[in-house]
């Protein structure tokens, strides 16, 4: 008897690979654990069992396989189910699949680098004698291929070696290191509860009467917070008053100061006591219910609630209710918003139970989540991820919490597979007949039109928690500003005055701008000619902190141009603002005060984005100007104002998502505002004041910006209406792109006829140096989805065995973003 495995590869192969075993490996090998192979000539692949059998290949010889490198599946028969369903829904290889799933370690190729793990302490004597010679090569070489491997052990075989020496931490595959950010403790005093009353504080003051510089420290205490109204900084308090250390410390060990830090949502998890949930309100417990009643016969429901409606505390009841039954739960989050924040919120409700896996973790963290879900541990009863993690390997999921459901980052964009987390969580919980809860405070179309129809269950919030009012949204006409003179660079009066009175009153401000740099085109006054990219066919931003001219595309960067390039006059102006011109604007109008800015330039850093976000908890930052990062899912109590820069440039991008995608980033920015206590206030500056996008989001009604939306989406047949196939085209050669991309929009219309929009080229057809061109494939509800994608994948065959088209790239992106 001869006997057979499939194996899966993490590449772009159509088909799983056939290979001969032994009958004992018969036995032994299960779907799901892992094989070293040989491909090709001379490489090695880890490849995944998908099914074991006794069929012969027909157009090739078997070859043998290396090793078996499981003693148990790694993969459960769910995850190869799920994978089959991605990679049939969004066109792409299972192998694809493969590669977005597993941890880097453990997939070793011939091709995968390694280097040694410098936190590890090693003791020789630990280790093998196989072992021990990679190890001492690493001690010569910093980094080596697997390849190099193979000829300094002069064997074939190594991938097992290498497995164990990642099991034992020697070395680590190659890879950026994340490591996690501990906010620094920021020290702050305030008079102890005992002297506040004002007979307690006379007879404090007469009491240190013979104590002068104790007597300075809490005079200046007050004045400090009388004049800045925010939290006193220990190390502030030293310096205005002139003393020192010891002396506060003296003032606190007499119990007149007290100390404390603002970390109310930051309280490291310490291993023992768990914080009890909180109570829910009556809207809350009313929400809950509805939820828990959806679900009797539903297996997805849509929670609406609007920003601060206290959405977090009731997936948190959810969570501990599937815990009691011992079911695992996965909370999906954008990644951006996976702050410490929330994961320190839920540790500790939950303690060790969280786990936390997120794209930017080191292979050895991502391996040991994957082990602890695998293993159904109690270190990981909840799964706190982004996108990546519904590829996880659970064993007993009962719930899928997928919080900002609204979020096009959910959707992958490059490289395959291009899948939509949240809805392949849908059916990663069907899989498991778990139920799946969408939360958000703007639901995408797609969700909210599923609930309309019945599909999904459908709860809606709309009262604040602590009843905080919404914030008050004005709409404020630049244009007639301009005309009567009273703007201020980018600045309305009416935004200064509100800026001044809730600097004043020791709050805080968030300005957004959706662009980056200082202003996205510099232009010639004489001539016209405006800078562009060499490698992409866009216009170059300046910074200017750099005194550069940036591609936001590519990264191609040159110093800023004194002469026009065309014509070499210097008046070179600039047109339209980024972040950096609002922030250094803000800081010529409030000197006095700090002044931030959070965008992909300011967070590219180690632990960036968190260091901006603690100064602002901690109010060293009074006004932040950031893009959408800020929108994203942040709870911070101090902030009373909002300030949206520039309307316009969002509601006119060209994409049929545009006015949706602006009404749900405006709503979102402006639900930082007033989260606790006091109402918050918007400004949104506008050409266009009259636009019913902003009509809408003022006054706070997603349904009518819903039924409107929606009612374009049927006359321009677009989602949720009709589904959507982008294919595009890329090549270096532009006319290959043209050509190729003509041939392939006839070929798509000879069977979908009107539904086939394009080719065309998109806003920015050149990006480094290849040319796009795209065609979309529109798709009627009745038309079945399975034949559709059949005849685009007969389509792309033909196209590709031309061999005019060989060279050209075709990218397949399913229900594209
Ligand atoms: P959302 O996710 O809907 O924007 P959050 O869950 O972040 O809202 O809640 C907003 C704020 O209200 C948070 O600071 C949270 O701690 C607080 N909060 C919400 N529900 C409760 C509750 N039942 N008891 C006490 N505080 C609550
Ligand atoms: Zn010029
Ligand atoms: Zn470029």
């Amino acid at each position: 008897m001869n006997y057979f495995i499939n194996v899966i590869l993490p590449i772009p192969l159509e088909q799983s690979f056939t290979y001969a075993i032994t009958q004992a490996e018969a036995d032994f090998l299960k779907p799901g654990m892992r094989v070293s192979i040989p491909f090709g000539k001379s490489k090695i692949y880890t490849g995944l069992v998908e099914s074991i059998h006794q069929n012969a290949p027909l157009v090739y010889e078997a070859k043998q396989i290396h090793q078996i490198l499981d003693d148990m599946p790694l993969v459960t028969s769910v995850q190869l189910k799920h994978w089959q369903w991605i990679s049939k829904y969004y066109m792409c290889t299972v192998g694809e699949v493969m590669r977005a799933a597993l941890p880097s370690a453990f997939i070793l190729e011939s091709e995968t680098v390694i280097s040694k793990n410098s936190k590890v302490q090693i003791n020789d004597e630990d280790l093998k004698d196989d072992e021990f010679i990679i190890y001492e090569a690493l001690h010569h070489q910093s980094s080596l291929k697997i390849q190099d491997l193979m000829s300094i052990l002069d064997k074939k075989n190594v991938l097992p070696v290498i497995k164990r020496l990642l099991e034992k931490e020697v070395i680590n595959v190659q890879e950026e290191i994340y490591e996690k950010y501990k906010p620094k403790l920021v020290r702050y005093v305030k008079i102890a509860t005992a002297h506040t009353s004002e007979k307690a504080l006379q007879e404090l003051m007469e009491s240190l009467s013979r104590a002068p510089k104790q007597r300075d420290v809490i005079m200046t205490l007050f004045s400090v917070s009388a004049q800045t109204k925010k939290p006193v900084k220990v190390s502030e308090l030293i310096e205005e008053s002139g003393s020192s250390s010891a002396i506060i410390k003296t003032l606190i060990n007499k119990e007149i100061l007290e100390e404390y830090h603002i970390q109310t949502d930051r309280v490291q998890y310490e291993g023992d006591d768990n914080e009890a949930s909180k109570r829910l309100n009556e809207h809350q417990e009313l929400a809950l219910n509805e939820v828990a009643q959806s679900f009797e016969n539903q297996n997805i429901t849509l929670l609406h609630g609007v920003t601060s409606s206290g959405k977090t505390e009731l997936y948190v009841k959810l969570i501990e209710s599937q815990l009691s039954n011992g079911k695992q739960v996965l909370y999906l989050l954008p990644e951006i918003a996976l702050t410490t924040q929330l994961v320190e919120r839920l540790q500790n409700y939950f303690g060790e139970k969280v786990a936390v896996f997120h794209s930017k973790y080191s292979s050895h963290e991502r391996v040991e989540v994957w082990n602890n879900v695998l293993n159904n541990s109690h270190k990981a009863q909840i799964v706190l991820g982004a996108r990546s993690s519904v590829l996880l390997p659970f064993q007993n999921l009962g719930l899928v919490i997928v919080d900002e459901e609204h979020e096009s980052s959910y959707k992958q964009f490059d490289p395959a597979p291009r899948y939509h987390a949240r809805d392949a969580s849908i059916v990663l919980a069907s899989l498991f007949e778990a139920k799946t809860l969408l939360g958000s405070a703007t639901p995408s179309l797609e969700s909210y039109f599923n609930a309309q129809q019945g599909k999904y269950g459908l709860v809606e919030l709309k009262h604040r928690y602590n009843n905080v009012l919404m914030p008050d949204i004005e709409l404020v006409d630049i244009k007639d500003k301009h005309k009567r003179k009273r703007m201020t660079g980018h600045f309305s009066d009416r935004l200064i005055l509100e800026m001044q009175e809730t600097l004043k009153d020791g709050h805080q401000i968030i300005l957004f701008q959706n662009r980056r740099g200082f202003s996205p085109i510099v232009e010639c006054n004489t001539c016209g000619h405006s800078p562009q990219c060499p490698n992409c066919d866009v216009s170059l931003t300046f910074h200017q902190y750099r005194n550069q001219l940036r591609c936001h595309y590519c990264g191609y960067n040159s110093a800023m141009h004194k002469n026009c390039e065309a014509c070499r006059s210097v008046e070179l102006d600039s047109k339209g603002f980024g972040t950096e011109q609002v922030e250094q604007e803000a800081k010529l109008l409030f000197p006095d005060h700090n002044v931030a800015r959070m965008d992909l330039d300011t967070t590219r850093g180690k632990y960036g984005y968190e260091k901006i976000i603690t100064a602002l908890e901690q109010q060293e930052i009074d006004i932040l100007v950031g893009t959408q990062m800020l929108t994203k899912g942040l709870d911070f109590r101090n902030v009373k104002l909002v300030g949206i820069m520039n309307a316009d440039n969002m509601l006119n991008f060209p994409d049929f998502r545009a006015h949706e995608r602006s009404y749900q980033l405006m709503a979102q920015v402006s639900g930082r505002a007033g989260r606790t206590k006091e109402r918050g206030k918007v400004l949104i500056q506008t050409y266009n004041p009259f636009h019913r996008i902003l009509q809408q989001v003022s006054t706070n009604n997603f349904k009518q910006m819903f039924d409107e939306q929606m009612d374009e989406r049927h006359t321009y047949k677009y989602p949720p209406i009709y589904r959507m196939i982008k294919i595009t085209l890329k090549h270096k050669d532009y006319q290959k792109v043209n050509i190729g991309a003509d041939w392939y929009a006839k070929s798509l219309r000879t069977v979908f006829g009107k539904h086939v929009l394009g080719p065309e080229f998109p806003p920015v057809a050149r990006i480094r140096n290849q040319y796009l061109k795209h065609i979309l494939v529109k798709i009627p509800q009745k038309q079945s989805l399975g034949k559709t994608k059949e005849a685009i994948i007969k389509i792309n065959n033909s196209f590709l065995s031309i061999k005019d088209f060989r060279a050209v790239r075709v990218i397949l992106n399913v229900d594209n973003y």
